[in-house]
């Protein structure tokens, strides 16, 4: 198959799909499991060496920087960001600057020292999930503060310098240029068609299924149609919403189900790979929006840029999207034994408590697998050796 370029609606990228260039699995240069380190700085016990905490869901009676947390959220030690100050944004000459006032934070995703949060169950994610949204609602509030972006790394091709599962949230005091330019995209996409561009990239994905790995109650898990790299994987609410923050407790429910399978496919398909994902929410100070629509992306870090990527903003990718998403949809997950899932729903934060979770959420996964080099284990367990 020639190579073909293909542009993403939503960023307005370009991307090669080089196919003829395509790589079996086993070509890939893919991370080797670390082991878990000899010090986790994120462990419960070792609350004195990092900052004091911001909040946590913790047992009732425990006291703030001591163990009985589920999730715990501090500064980060070395903030790219901090929150005192003025911004005081001016010029010299041509060039703008301001003080770098904003957010940094850390979120320690789980007391247990594992990799990924495919080693917790779906009420464990939850809580992360819910922290995502506290912390994004609080920060708000703050109106020198315009974007929040949640992320994770994992791995250290990923950035990530600590292996105990973690999340980060920087808020910054200017909209972030990618946010702009999705924005924009969105916002075009509608004055010319009266839709939103993302609701009819949903409806289009789940009706054509070609690149469709998981398609849940409130959420639609796929391969984009011009990934930046291979495996590149977004997961998108079916239901029109501006904000990630305005997510409600069902689809907390359905998202954390999503989000651990969707990650527990790649896992089971690639091995531990290396990981980014991102929360793409709307600007803080604007309101509902009929046009832009939060979604996350996650990038599995198995190619590295050169001096094309660098030169042109164009993206080369071996392994076509379809074939990445039939390969996924014929991996098969074990789950947690139910009996884990039961006896962690006491971690569920007060405020979602009062909701039960569904046994078996309404997803399907089908397909069969096309890509060679699949691996037959237990994703289930992985990551447990650290915990
Ligand atoms: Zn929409």
């Amino acid at each position: 198959m020639p190579s073909e370029l293909r542009k993403d609606p939503l960023s307005q990228r370009w991307v090669i799909i080089a196919a003829d260039r395509a790589k079996r699995l086993s070509d890939f240069e893919l991370e080797a499991a670390p082991d878990a380190p000899l010090f986790d700085p994120f462990i419960p016990g070792n609350e004195d060496k990092t900052p004091p905490e911001i909040t946590a869901y913790r047992k009732a009676g425990t006291a703030p920087n001591t163990a009985g947390w589920r999730v715990r959220v501090m500064p980060n030690k070395f903030p790219v960001l901090g929150i005192e100050g003025k911004l005081n944004p001016r010029g010299d000459g041509i060039y703008d600057h301001m003080y770098g006032i904003g957010a940094h934070e850390v979120i320690v995703d789980t007391p247990k020292c594992v990799r990924s949060i495919t080693a917790l169950n779906d009420l464990e994610v939850q809580d992360i999930i819910w922290m995502y949204r506290d912390r994004l609602i609080d920060l708000r509030k703050d109106s020198r503060l315009k974007y929040g972006m949640i992320f994770k790394n994992v791995g250290s091709a990923a950035g990530a310098t600590v292996y105990h599962s973690h999340s980060q949230l920087i808020v910054t005091p200017i909209v972030p240029r990618a946010i702009m330019q999705k924005m924009d995209a969105c916002e075009e996409f509608f004055k010319y068609r009266g839709r939103c561009l993302i609701c009819d990239m949903v409806a289009q994905e789940l009706e054509q299924a070609r690149r469709v790995i998981l398609d849940s109650e409130h959420f639609a898990a796929f391969e984009p149609y011009a990934p930046r790299t291979p495996f590149e994987t977004w997961i998108i609410p079916k239901i029109h919403e501006t904000h990630f923050e305005d997510l409600r407790q069902p689809a907390c429910e359905d998202l954390a189900f999503t989000l651990r399978r969707t990650l527990a496919l790649l896992e089971k398909g690639l091995g531990q790979l290396a990981y980014n994902y991102m929360f793409f929410t709307a600007p803080f100070n604007c309101g509902p929006l009929p046009h832009f629509h939060w979604h996350i992306e996650i990038i599995p870090r198995m190619t590295k840029l050169a001096g094309f990527e660098w030169g042109t903003g164009f993206y080369i990718n071996p392994v076509p999207p379809e074939e990445a998403a039939d390969f996924l949809r014929g991996l098969r997950i074990v789950e947690p034994p139910a009996a884990v899932r039961a006896a962690a729903a006491s971690t569920v934060p007060a405020a979602t408590a009062t909701t039960a979770v569904p046994a078996s959420p309404a997803a399907q996964v089908t397909g069969a697998a096309a890509v060679p080099g699949a691996k037959d284990k237990d994703v289930g367990g992985q990551g447990a050796r650290a915990s």
